[in-house]
C-alpha cells in the first residue's frame, strides 16, 4: 500500500450461516495481530458496524437472495478496491441456491404466510452481479485461505490459486483411499484441495464444498458411483449439494436428474 492510512478492510454478509464469518474469528490470536495491522470498519459478527465506504477489502459471505442483498454487493462493489467472496453460498450459491433446482414451490411448503417473504426468484453467486477479484471456496473457509489473501492483496501479489485435488492431498497425507479401500463414494477426485483431505482423514468421502477443480472428470466420476451402487438420484445429489451452481456439478448432477434424463 502506498497511502499512511491503515488498509481499510470490511466483512459483509448476504443469505448465509455466518460458518465462514466463524472462520474469520476462529483465526483467534491472528485475527488480533490482524487488526493492529487494518483497520476492520465492518465485521457484524465482530462487533465494528461502520459505513460500507472508502474500502481496500471487501469479503463477502452469503449468496444473493434478496433485492437488499442484491443493492448491497452493487454498493460494495463501488466502494471496494478488492472484492473477495469468502466460502460456498457466495462463491457458487450455496445450499440456498437449491431451491434454484425446485420445481415446486417451496415458500408454500416452509412458511404459513409466504406472502409475507421477500426473496429473489433464484438464489446466486455474487459474481453473477459483479465482478469479483477472488473466489475463496470451502463450506466453510478456514483461517488460513483469509489471512493468505489478505497478505497477498495488500502487498500487491497475485493470490496463489489452489489447483490440485482432494485426492492429491490423500496421498500426501497418507490417507487410504476410503472409495477404494471402504467403497464409501467421495467427491475427492473432482473437487479442489485446501482442506487438508479433511472428511478423508476421518473416514468420510468427500462432498465438495471446495468446488470443482481444474478439468473435473465428473462423468468418469459418476459412473464409478454407479458402479458402487447408487441409484442416479443418489448420483445426482452428490453433484447438485453444496456447490449445486458450479457449473461441472451442475452439469453432472443434471445428467443423472429423473427429469433431464429422458427415461
Ligand atoms: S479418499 Fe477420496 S479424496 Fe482421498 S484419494 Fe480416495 S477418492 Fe481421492
Ligand atoms: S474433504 Fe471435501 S467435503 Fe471435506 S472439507 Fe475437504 S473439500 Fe470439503
Amino acid at each position: 500500500m502506498t497511502t499512511s492510512r491503515k488498509p481499510r478492510i470490511a466483512v459483509v454478509k448476504l443469505a448465509s450461516c455466518d460458518g465462514c464469518q466463524l472462520a474469520f474469528l476462529g483465526l483467534g490470536e491472528k485475527l488480533l495481530e490482524l487488526a493492529s495491522q487494518v483497520e476492520i470498519v465492518h465485521f457484524a459478527e465482530a462487533g465494528p458496524l461502520g459505513a460500507l465506504t472508502d474500502l481496500d477489502i471487501t469479503f463477502i459471505e452469503g449468496s444473493v437472495s434478496t433485492r437488499e442483498d442484491q443493492d448491497t454487493v452493487h454498493s460494495v462493489r463501488r466502494q471496494s478496491r478488492f472484492l473477495v467472496t469468502i466460502g460456498a453460498c457466495a462463491t457458487s450459491g450455496g445450499i440456498q441456491a437449491l431451491r434454484n433446482l425446485s420445481a415446486g414451490n417451496l415458500l408454500s411448503s416452509v412458511y404459513p404466510s409466504p406472502e409475507y417473504v421477500d426473496f429473489l426468484a433464484h438464489s446466486t453467486p455474487v459474481s453473477s452481479e459483479v465482478g469479483v477479484d477472488l473466489e475463496l471456496w470451502g463450506c466453510p473457509v478456514n483461517g488460513t485461505q483469509i489471512l493468505t489473501a489478505i497478505a497477498s492483496l495488500l502487498f500487491g501479489a497475485a493470490p496463489a490459486a489452489e489447483r490440485d485435488k482432494v485426492c492429491l492431498e490423500c496421498k500426501r497425507r497418507q490417507i487410504p483411499c476410503v472409495m477404494v479401500a471402504k467403497g464409501i463414494p467421495c467427491l475427492g477426485p473432482v473437487t479442489l484441495t485446501g482442506c487438508g483431505a479433511l472428511c478423508p482423514s476421518f473416514d468420510r468421502g468427500c462432498y465438495g464444498c471446495y468446488g470443482p477443480s481444474e478439468n473435473p472428470e465428473t462423468p468418469s466420476l459418476a459412473r464409478r458411483f454407479a458402479g458402487l451402487g447408487l441409484l442416479p438420484d443418489d448420483i445426482a445429489r452428490r453433484f447438485l449439494f453444496v456447490n449445486s451452481q458450479a457449473p461441472a456439478f451442475l452439469a453432472e448432477g443434471r445428467r443423472w436428474t429423473k427429469e433431464d434424463r429422458h427415461e
